[in-house]
């Protein structure tokens, strides 16, 4: 076949291809226009997942009639005019491409009218081309019909999921843009139905509320407030630690006001929470991040969902940091009950282990805790319960199973326990890293040096814990930069990459978590490193000997970062809730 021009049409066609992706891409569109032209109130509408109609109306600056015809051809915007404003875009559209992309796939009608016009003005185009026109009554502001989307277009048609799963996706567009613009009244109805409302209040937790519920959004923590020279600034809502969901698109970021896809900069809000959640939770998080314009392109994608940061790193630091912040300083202490289940600490009904079936160091050794945990109780204003270890001690259990490859399932003759495996292998190796005295930690030479890269960041935790990672067991040398050659390693890491655990050891201590004494800090990484993974399946033998290990800690009911190791459910309120007492 010999080159030839395609058709205007066709061009047309596959560009719009790009724009438009499907139904939720239009919508997405709509509203972006909408927002741009200062709207307080927009309202969507789709039925059959946006195949039937698209709707949307807005109560913003309108159209002039005369421009009407002009607003649906290729590159036609009234946002951008010269190349320099390509550099620092301000509005969410710059392209002029949504509107002819959209009446490339789909039959359009709008009708707009601007505050010093009299009447409105209508339009009505098909297959890109307009067949209608002429003034129309109207209320302020502009309405788009878009119907029969990729009618026309069956390839496109194929693609697409369920009509159900495109709604899903419709749902996701407006939720967003409502969390983002606070002081926009957002409603969504699909297929007739009411699916969501937001108040356009400005306030951000309601705009929350009505997106994911109002426990969620009451629980949710502020950002403190930012610090004035910082390249990016950061603001919005977290959830605490105890209010997750099973997968991360409850993050949202939005750059200067445009909600980004971002895997990077949402790991950095993930890693804010680092520790604090299991594995396969992931946090609520409606996060603005503000930067100068000029600072992020926004030019690199059809669909703008994806931006370019000139410095990516230094916002992914600072997110990170002010999300953080937040949760340190606000996050409430682990909740003690969930229904009948209890954290077994606060439990008046655990039964101590009596102190007879003790071996006599044991019995020293508990004696000695106790004055050291009085000690402690009092310099860090602790709870009375930390002062009475004995009370904490637990009964003898018996393993009798797993559940979600993460908790193990024990029964005492008090009832049943939850045990997480993770967080009661740390604390086991915590306790014995801590008893053995300094000079005596198990250690693994290695016969050839391991060379280990540290960033700033890795080199500084390595500076202030240098002491407490030799008596560990770590021998580091120095060689030139900041590289370091590892020569020896705790052997308890003898089944991993010991310069990738060091490395991951560092960014752990590095991070402002967990006791503050380097020694207990040190300990508490390796522990936490070291550990036994949440979705780790334990054979019976496995699970047997973590719960007898568990029994024999001084403080079983905690994890070196004092999250709960375990929950447990008392035989009396198991016989409550099955209503035998
Ligand atoms: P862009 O948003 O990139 O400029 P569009 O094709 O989405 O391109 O829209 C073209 C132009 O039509 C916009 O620049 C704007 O002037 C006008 N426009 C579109 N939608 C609206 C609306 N809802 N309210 C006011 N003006 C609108
Ligand atoms: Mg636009």
């Amino acid at each position: 076949m010999p080159i030839q021009r395609l058709a205007p049409d066709l061009v047309a066609k596959i560009a719009a291809g790009e724009v438009i992706e499907r139904p939720a891409s239009a919508v997405k569109e709509l509203i972006e226009n909408a927002l741009d032209a200062g709207a307080t109130q927009v309202g969507v509408e789709a039925t059959q997942g946006g195949l039937g109609i698209i709707r949307v109306s807005d109560n913003g600056c309108g159209i002039p009639g005369e421009e009407l015809p002009l607003a649906f051809e290729r590159h036609a915007t009234s946002k951008l005019l010269s190349e320099s404003d390509l550099a620092r875009v301000a509005s969410l559209g710059f392209r002029g491409e949504a509107l002819p992309s959209i009446a490339a796939v789909a039959d359009v009608d709008i009708v707009s009218r601007p505050a010093e016009a009299s009447a409105g003005a209508h339009l009505k185009l098909q297959n890109g081309a307009v067949v209608a026109s002429g003034p129309r009554g109207a209320p302020l502001g502009t309405t788009v019909t878009a119907r029969g989307l990729f009618r026309r277009q069956p390839a496109r048609l194929k693609f697409l999921r369920s009509t159900t799963s495109e709604a899903g996706q419709i749902a996701a567009v407006v939720s967003h843009y409502a969390l983002a613009y606070a002081e926009v009244a957002f409603t969504l109805r699909l297929d007739g139905r009411l699916s969501l409302q937001t108040p356009g209040s400005g306030q951000r937790r309601e705009a929350v509320a009505a997106v994911y519920g109002v426990p969620a959004a009451s629980a949710m923590l502020p950002l403190p407030n930012p610090e004035a020279d910082e390249y990016a600034n950061v603001s919005g809502l977290v959830s605490p630690p105890d209010v997750t969901r099973a997968n991360r698109t409850y993050i949202s970021l939005f750059i200067n006001r445009r909600w980004v896809r971002s895997r990077t900069l949402t790991f950095a809000v993930e890693e804010a929470y680092r520790g604090l959640l299991t594995s396969g939770r992931f946090p609520i998080a409606v996060l603005d991040i503000t930067l100068p314009p000029e600072e992020v392109d926004v030019n690199v994608h059809p669909t703008k969902a994806e931006v370019r940061i000139r410095r990516e790193r230094e916002v992914f630091t600072i997110l990170q940091r002010r999300v953080r912040r937040a949760l340190i300083d606000q996050a409430p202490a682990p909740q003690a009950r969930v229904g009948a289940w209890t954290t077994p600490a606060a439990a008046p009904g655990a039964i101590p282990r009596p102190v007879s079936s003790l071996s006599p160091t044991q019995g020293r050794h508990l004696a000695s805790t106790r004055s050291t945990d009085r000690q402690m109780a009092t310099a860090s204003g602790g709870t009375p319960q930390e002062a009475a270890p004995l009370l904490s001690r637990l009964p003898l259990l018996r393993a009798v199973g797993q559940v979600g490859a993460t908790y193990v399932v024990a029964e005492g003759p008090e009832g049943v326990y939850l045990i997480d495996q993770h967080a009661a292998h740390e604390r086991i190796l915590y306790e014995r890293l801590l008893s053995k005295p300094a000079g005596q930690a198990e250690v693994q030479g290695f016969l050839q040096p391991v060379p280990v890269d540290l960033t700033p960041h890795q080199a500084q935790a390595l500076r202030a814990a240098a002491e407490a990672l030799a008596e560990q067991g770590f021998s580091l040398e120095p060689f030139g930069g900041r590289t370091y050659l590892l020569r020896a390693a705790p052997s308890l890491l003898a089944s991993q990459d010991a310069g990738r655990a060091l490395v991951e050891l560092l960014d752990m201590l590095a991070r402002e978590e967990g006791p503050a004494d380097p020694r207990e800090r040190v300990a508490a990484s390796l522990a936490c490193h070291a550990a036994i993974r949440a979705g780790q399946t334990l054979g019976q033998e496995e699970m047997r000997e973590l719960v007898k290990q568990l029994e024999e800690t001084q403080t079983p009911h905690t994890c070196p970062h004092g999250r709960p190791t375990m929950i447990h459910l008392s035989a009396e309120a198991l016989a409550k809730e099955f209503k035998r007492r």
